[in-house]
């Protein structure tokens, strides 16, 4: 494809779509989901005990081990509850 037309539709499926830079999507098996705590939180998890969701949660490849990508968002975080 030449078209210059067709570069901001590439431009916007990328970021629906983050990938490391060795193609693994946020799904794939290679991709870890890492939960971001807040300094309070991790005490609640590790000392306490206490199940809490975490504030964040990163992606990172397991293979070249970039974080490519993270979301705070509240359904995500739910499942890591
Ligand atoms: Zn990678």
């Amino acid at each position: 494809m030449s078209d210059p037309q067709a570069a901001p539709a590439a431009a916007h499926e990328a970021k629906e779509a983050p990938r490391c830079r060795c193609g693994h999507g946020l799904d794939h098996l290679m991709v870890s989901q890492i939960p971001a705590y807040t300094g309070w939180q991790t005490f609640l998890v590790f000392f306490a005990g206490v199940s809490t969701a975490p504030e964040r949660i990163d992606y990172q490849c397991r293979v070249c081990r970039e974080v490519f990508h993270s979301t705070t968002d509240a359904d995500v975080l739910r499942d890591h509850h």
